[in-house]
Formats: C-alpha cells, structure tokens, sequence
C-alpha cells in the first residue's frame, strides 16, 4: 500500500480502479526488414486497427458529447483512408526496406512540417489532425493502447500529470468517480470544475502518474488531501464509512435548500454559485443558490475550434438568465488566459501566462471578439437580471475603455431596435492589488465589486496559483489578504454600493466567519458548497464575528487567524 499527500481539491471520497490520463512513450528504432509484402500487410492492419477504434470513438462522442465534438474524429478517418498519405509510406517501405513505424513517422513528420508552414489557417489544422492519427497508428504498430477517456466505460479514477479545463469538461460523470493528478492547486481551473461537477479529486501529489498503474485500487480522499495506492481492505471498510457519514451530512445540510442565508442576530448575505457553463444551474438549483455570482463565460469558448457565434452566446446567456427566474446573474466576460487556453486564437506563448496578454486585456486589444460577446448579453438582458462584470481590471482607464464599448454596443442595439433591460449593473472583479488598493476611486464608477481572490492572492503573495511547491502561499486568511478585503468591501459601501467575492475563498469555513465581520454582501462558490455555508452563517452572530474581523487584520501570521477564528466560532 502507498500513500500520497496532496492538495483536496474537491471533497468527497471515491474508491474505484485507476485509469492513467497519460501519453504513452511511443519510441522505437527504425530496422531494416526482409520481407517487405509482411511489413506492408502489418502496417495495413495497423490501419484497419485504428479505423475501427476511431469509429467506436466517434459514435460514442456522437452520443456523450454531440456531433459537433465527433466531427473530429470524422476527420481522423478521413485522413486514414487517404492515399496521398498511405501510398508513400508504403512506397517507402518497399523500396527503402524500412520497417512501418519508420515509414510513417518519417512521411507524417514531413506532411506535418509541410502544412503548419502554409498560410491557410484550415491547412495547418490539418496538421494537427495527421499528428493525431499518426500517433494512433503507431501506438498499433508497437502493439500500445492509448488512453481514450471517451471510451471509459466502468467506473474509474484517472490519473494525470495534469488535466486541463477542456479535459475536465468531458469527464464523464457516471464513470469518473475521482481524481489525481501530479501537478496544480486548489485554484487551478480542473480543481474549480471537479467542485461544480461533484467529482472529489487530490491535486499536487507530485508522483500520483509514476505511483499508479492502471488498474491499481485507489482511494481518493478530497476532503484531506489524501490518496491511497492498493489500500488494505480494513482501509477500504474505514473509508466506506467516512463515505456514509459525508453522505448524511450532506442530507443534515440539504434541509437548508429553501431558506435563506440569516445570521444569528438576523444580517442577511446572499449565497451565490460560481457557474461555467448553463448546464451547472441544475446543480445551483438543487443546491439552493439565491444567484449566479459568477458565470465563467471563457469555458463556452473552449473545447471547440472556433469562436462561438453571437448567436449560439445569446442562447448560452438566455438559458441562464430563464433558469435563474429573475434571480440575480453575474456574467463574466472572457477571463482567457493564465491556465484556459485557447488554441485556436493561435496567441504567441508567454514567459508568464498569468501576468500576460489575457481577460480584459485582450478583449480590449481584439475588440471583435469582446463586442460580438457584449451584443449577445446584452440582447439576452431582456430575460432576467443580468449584471456584466470585467475581468482583471488593472486601472480606472481599462474599466472605462470597457464600459465605452459596452456603451457603443448598447446604442447600435437600440438604434437597430432591440429592447434591452432598463438597468444593467456593470462591476468589475478585484483580483489585482493595483485594483483593490485603488477600491475607493473604483467604487464611485462601478456598481459593485467581486473580488476574485483566486487570481487576488497569487499576485498579492507573488505565487503561481498552478505550482504546487509555492501553494503554501495560497494563504487567504493573511491579515495582509483581509485588509485588501476590507478596503474593497469598505469602499463599496462608502459609495452605496454592494461587494461580494467569486473566488474560492467565499467558501471557505475559517474565512467566511470573517468575512461576515468584514460586511461582505454576496458570497459566490461552487454550488455544492453553499448548502454548508449556509448552515455555518446561521450559527454565527454578525457582531461577534465583526469583533472577530478587527481582531485579526492586526494579527501578524495566517496561523494566529486561524486559531481566533477556530476560538470564536467553537
Ligand atoms: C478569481 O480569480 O478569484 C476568480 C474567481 O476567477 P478565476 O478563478 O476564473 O480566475
Ligand atoms: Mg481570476
């Protein structure tokens, strides 16, 4: 039995085979053959081999994913069958005597140098797709299976070096039941998404992919950290139990669904869910989520090969909008960028993602893009209360050069005839300090703040929210991260305006009793931790914990919070 420590990223326990997300070494040496007719034969069988995977592939995404995420692997087909790619292998084969593996990296890394080099955007896409296949038919030929996690079909836990949001996205629900992976952190998007699709995972382990084998039995504790490699069965009974006993709590909290959230001594905060895509809004329903506090609108745009029309954005936001009945919903624009890439906007790679060209910063750069999103929401206002908020604002200027393109698109509108809302609310996200330090000269322009404090304390504390050798840095009950906190909250309130906060420690436990103290408007988290939230709020007594909050923005360390607020709320 082996053991890893990681990061709980997303709580819940799950017990189930391990299933390796992790690209196989594909290696050989190139050999001189006797006999070509055999070695022709064994690379048309390699063929035959990867066509019929590719179509058992296909048809299952077809189903699980809809035909537009299938479309791929059409084209994969496509290629398989072509003769300008089959016939020079072979050719190459027979007369250079090489074995097949040789003969079609050799060929294939030629087309491939060859398309990416051309002008035509759909031909170096085309590259992309002979990569693919390639590697298909290789792995046939070295007789190695690649990982398809469309093709799961029991229940698993995979294993990673890393997943990124896209990968998350199209886990399927019924058979991942957890998750591992080498790298990443408590913020890092896969672990934001694992929380709104319900999946425990452990991050940041460091070895998880070089621990486990497929098929190994592992236990992935998210609710400490923790992953057990081939447990005992003794472990397995402990851990079934510590399974039933979160399901039952789970039940104490669900009786909460329809209440609202009201402290002790009667201060009511609205409990808001952090959403990505509409399909979420069952679970923000079901998890009795009094808004959308924040709609990552960037993961519509992810896992495609082209922008989404402002169309298909219109139904996005108006399927929001309808379901949240007149609720509250605060749209992001794009936040890409950092760890959501998208490949097909073809950016330059940055020596720092994070502080680079991505969000607000780019939007104002590639203004088509921003105001194709803009029109979309605001033709969809008309169906609920949409409120629109910009992303790593870094000074006044951005805020304004966003909200003027906003103002244009508004004014085409109605010249065109479109009813809007009456009223939109336009905010932004505080997650850089320049920002929240500046709160006071923001608050007199914007209707409210979110303050985003994933993004907050990485640049705050210097510390990449993705590395998980600094994650010690993500300390969200700093007295230096709080007093950030309360100046943005503080001047809200000074100009009549309202501060909630998206990111991840609006659903903390050891923060959320100072954040209370902090005057904190709107809570927003994963919808599956709002039912727990709310069941802590209501024991506290808003006044004690604003006591609790000056207390400790005078504190030195992050431990000293820790334990007064573990004192005040026992
Ligand atoms: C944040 O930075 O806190 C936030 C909510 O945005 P994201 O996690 O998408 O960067
Ligand atoms: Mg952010």
């Amino acid at each position: 039995m082996t053991f890893l420590q990681g990061i709980a990223a997303s709580n819940g326990i799950a017990i189930a085979k391990a299933y390796r997300l992790v690209e196989p070494d594909l290696a050989f040496d190139q050999k001189t053959i006797e006999n070509v007719s055999v070695e022709v034969e064994r690379y048309r069988q390699a063929i035959e081999k990867a066509k019929a995977e590719l179509e058992t592939i296909r048809d299952r995404a077809k189903v699980d994913l809809g035909p537009d995420k299938a479309a791929i692997f059409e084209a994969h087909l496509l290629v398989l069958s072509d003769p300008e790619l089959n016939t020079p292998i072979e050719d190459k084969i027979k007369t250079e005597k090489v074995n097949a593996e040789a003969a079609l990296k050799e060929t294939a890394d030629m087309f491939v140098m060859m398309f990416e080099q051309m002008d035509n955007e759909y031909m170096r896409e085309r590259a992309a797709d002979i990569r693919d296949v390639t590697k298909r038919v290789l792995a046939h030929l070295l007789g190695i299976q690649l990982p398809n996690p469309s093709m799961i079909a029991e229940e698993v836990i995979i294993v990673a070096e890393d997943l990124t949001p896209s990968d998350t996205a199209q886990l399927n629900r019924q058979f991942v039941k957890g998750f591992t992976t080498n790298i990443g952190g408590r913020t890092s998007h896969s672990a934001i998404m694992a929380r709104s699709l319900e999946i425990p995972a452990v991050v940041g382990t460091k070895t998880a992919v070089e621990e486990i084998d497929n098929g190994d039995l592992v236990i992935v504790d998210g609710l400490k950290g923790e992953v057990h490699i081939n447990p005992t069965p003794e472990l397995v009974e402990q851990y079934r139990q510590v399974h039933h006993d979160y399901e039952n709590q789970k039940a104490e909290w669900a009786k909460l669904v329809n209440e609202s959230t009201v402290s002790s001594d009667g201060h009511h905060v609205e409990l808001a869910a952090n959403i990505g895509t509409p399909n979420d809004l069952k679970g923000v329903v079901a998890n009795g989520g009094e808004g959308v506090g924040l709609y990552r609108t960037e993961f519509l745009y992810m896992g495609r090969d082209q922008l989404p029309t402002e169309e298909e954005q219109f139904e996005a936001y108006k399927a929001v909008l309808v379901g949240m009945a007149g609720k509250p919903v605060v749209v992001r624009t794009l936040d890409i960028g950092g760890d959501k890439e998208l490949p097909y906007l073809d950016l330059p790679k940055e020596m720092n993602p994070f502080l680079g060209f991505r969000a607000i910063r780019l939007c104002l750069e590639e203004q088509d893009i921003f105001r194709t999103q803009l029109r979309a929401l605001l033709r969809a206002s008309t169906f609920g209360n949409l409120k629109i908020m910009f992303p790593m604002i870094a000074t006044l200027d951005e805020f304004r050069a966003a909200k003027a393109v906003l103002e244009e698109e508004k004014q085409k509108l109605v010249s065109e005839g479109q009813k809007l809302a009456d009223k939109i609310e336009l905010g932004i996200m505080v997650e850089i300090p320049s920002t929240a330090i500046l709160a006071d000269q923001f608050a007199k322009e914007v209707d409210f703040f979110s303050i985003g404090t994933n993004d907050l304390i990485q640049y705050t504390m210097a510390a990449d929210r993705m590395n998980q050798r600094v994650s010690y840095l993500y300390q969200p009950y700093s007295p230096s991260i709080l007093r950030l906190v309360k100046m943005v909250i503080d001047a809200a309130h000074a100009e009549g305006k309202w501060a909630g906060m998206c990111g991840e420690m609006a659903g903390d436990e050891t923060a959320i009793p100072v954040l209370l103290g902090l005057g904190l408007d709107e809570f927003s988290m994963s919808a599956t931790s709002i039912l727990k939230a709310r069941s802590l709020i209501k024991n506290l007594n808003k006044s004690d914990m604003e006591k609790l909050a000056n207390e400790v923005l005078n504190m030195q360390t992050t431990s000293q919070v820790v334990d007064a607020v573990n004192a005040a709320i026992k």
